[in-house]
């Protein structure tokens, strides 16, 4: 199946190099491409819709005029007056909703595009990635850093464009009708700034301090609920709430702290905005008592005043905000930009596979490890045969499995399927010819139906039933009272490990593979279960290239072949009767197994 192109994939912007040297500014300058039209229109909205703002000081100043010096006007100069503030008002209604609606549609597209990009990337990169970066970075990248770029839009369109423009504006104005409140007024601003600004950075600091310690703390809290069953079993339960106590002690003096200052920023804040006001309006009186201008200028001049200080105000609220947006592109581009893809990207394929399979020399390191996982692993594998991998807890059994799916790329050696080299081979068709059954199965929260035809739409309901018996899946599903649509709960939780082994053979089986890839379940199934579970397993296998880690007595004995790993090298291989004769490794660890 190929992947749908989403309209809102942003793909291909990252597929630039130069992106990942750019400034986060850029990089969001980039992701509204296209959109630039729309953010156009939603300005010009903005300064109609908020028109009333500027003009009405000028109006307050006319109708002072007009009543504090009769003699110069006509009282029809009132009514032309309240219509124009009337029109200028009322039009705010519609002109915001369009100022919203050009907005709106950018950065909602961007959103859900940030989002689509990031899940099309997600689905491509490494098995090894996932693993490094943790479930839990990965979804706070997907949710919580696009929403804090979608907010940082949000502000930069709600916040900070509107304040530029009032500012500007305010000045504009006081500039069109006096030279000498104007120099008054660029005098100030940039004092109320520094003020501000060497505040700012003490309460970020402080911020950050609680923001990291709100963070540690959901951690811990996770941590503790997961360790729940543990601690009851220990009796360690006040031991845990006192750790706890602690931690949130510390939130709690830091908080407070965080609450003083930010009172007292806000308070000295107001203070110094309205010392200034002050300031501003004996000034203009002054100019008024002189007679150099009408009275009720003063009040227009404290309207644009106010405007200004409101827009400075407004632009040092929106910084920590832009700050943390630009942080998180940096977070989402870390995913965007990662060159972990899959390795294999090869074109070949069998006209049919057969599932032979050749590891010629093959030699594997994590790449955080020191020491190889697998080292100069040879082997070959006819079509239908059952492998046993069988050895130590950490001899690369798994490891192998990895490498027969192709989730991680050999350094040494290579691995072999039907003759093709694994790097050339189209890795997505030969792993629709593959199945995976682990110890621990990974169901999704559906019904059993759907966890079965897992990506397969509309299969044959007469298969469906076959493989269910295959699988000994028909007792349970005739026991449960919605059937197959029964729901199995997050995870599977409502089933048990027995059943929902079952059910990944089921859905191993259903895609008629070739080459079946089993992860033995040890102790965490009952007799009856096992028993169940290890005939659907001879069913799955029949026909089919198989590697299973075994563990069980029974399925070792009917492996065709036995390879015993130690330290990522293979020590032995044979036949169970032959391995036991040689008396070597294989003989030891049966000889523990028994004991
Ligand atoms: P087995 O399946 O036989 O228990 P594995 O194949 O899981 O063994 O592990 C082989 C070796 O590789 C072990 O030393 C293990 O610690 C190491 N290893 C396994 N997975 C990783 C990983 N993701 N990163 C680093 N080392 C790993």
């Amino acid at each position: 199946m190929p992947v749908k192109t989403s309209p809102y994939d942003l793909t291909e912007i990252f597929q630039n190099e130069e992106v990942g040297k750019a400034k986060p500014s850029k990089i969001l300058f980039k992701l509204y491409k296209g959109h630039w039209g729309k953010l156009a229109l939603s300005v010009f909205f903005y300064i109609i819709k908020s028109s009333p703002v500027w003009i009405l000081p000028m109006i307050t100043a006319n109708v002072i005029n007009i009543a504090t010096e009769p003699e110069d006007h006509r009282l029809s100069d009132f009514l032309v007056n309240f219509l124009i503030i009337l029109i200028v008002i009322l039009q705010n209604i519609p002109m915001h909703t369009v100022h919203v609606h050009f907005y709106s549609r950018a950065l909602r597209h961007v959103e859900a595009g940030l989002r689509a990009t990031l899940v099309r990337k997600l689905q491509h990169l490494s098995i090894g990635y996932y693993g490094e970066l943790g479930a839990g970075r990965i979804q706070s990248k997907v949710l919580r850093d696009v929403e804090a770029i979608e907010m940082l839009s949000r502000q930069i369109m709600l916040g900070l464009m509107p304040a530029a423009i009032n500012l500007l504006i305010a000045v504009v104005l006081t500039a069109a009708q006096s030279l000498t409140v104007t120099i008054f007024f660029v005098f100030t601003v940039p004092v109320s700034v520094g003020f501000i600004y060497l505040f700012r950075n003490k309460i970020n600091k402080t911020n950050r301090e609680f923001r990291t310690s709100i963070e540690e703390m959901s951690g811990k809290v996770s941590e503790m609920v997961e360790m729940i069953p543990v601690t009851r079993a220990y009796g360690l339960e006040e031991w845990e709430i006192q750790k706890m106590d602690a931690k949130l002690d510390k939130i709690k003096k830091k908080g407070y702290q965080l609450d003083i200052l930010e009172g007292y920023f806000q308070s000295s804040n107001w203070v110094t905005f309205q010392v200034f006001q002050v300031f501003c309006l004996f000034f203009t009186a002054y100019l008024a008592y002189q007679g150099k201008m009408p009275v009720g200028d003063i009040v227009m001049y404290q309207g644009y005043f106010t405007m200004i200080l409101g827009a400075v105000g407004g632009i040092l609220n929106v910084y920590p905000i832009i700050m943390k947006g630009f942080e998180s592109i940096y977070s989402v581009t870390e995913i965007l930009l990662s060159h972990e893809t899959e390795n294999f990207r090869g074109k070949k394929f069998p006209s049919e596979l057969k599932g032979h399979i050749r590891f010629d020399h093959v030699s594997f390191k994590y790449p955080n490890s020191e020491r190889h996982a697998v080292k100069d692993f040879h082997l070959e594998v006819k079509p239908g045969e059952t492998v046993a991998l069988v050895g130590e807890s950490g001899s690369g059994k798994s490891t192998l499995l990895h490498l027969i799916i192709g989730f991680y790329k050999a350094q040494g050696g290579n691995v072999y399927i039907d003759g093709i080299p694994i790097h050339e081979i189209d890795i997505k068709k030969y792993r629709r010819s593959l199945a995976i059954v682990l110890q621990e199965n990974i169901l999704f929260s559906g019904t059993i139906r759907d966890n079965i035809t897992y990506g397969l739409p509309g299969v044959d309901e007469e298969k469906l039933k076959s493989v269910i018996a295959m699988a000994n899946l028909l007792e349970l599903i005739e026991r449960l009272p919605a059937g197959l649509d029964t729901r199995v709960g997050e995870h599977g939780s409502k089933l048990s490990g027995g059943q929902k082994q079952r059910i990944a053979i089921a859905r191993a089986l259903i895609r008629d593979p070739k080459i079946i890839i089993l992860d033995e379940a040890t102790a965490s199934l009952d007799n009856k279960s096992e028993k169940l579970v290890q005939d659907a397993i001879e069913k799955l296998k029949k026909g089919r290239t198989t590697f299973i880690v075994a563990h069980r007595l029974s399925t070792i004995r009917s492996a065709d072949r036995i390879v015993v790993m130690d330290k990522g090298r293979m020590v032995e291989t044979g036949s169970y009767d032959e391995l036991m004769e040689r008396k070597g490794k294989f003989y030891e660890l049966q000889k523990i197994s028994m004991a």
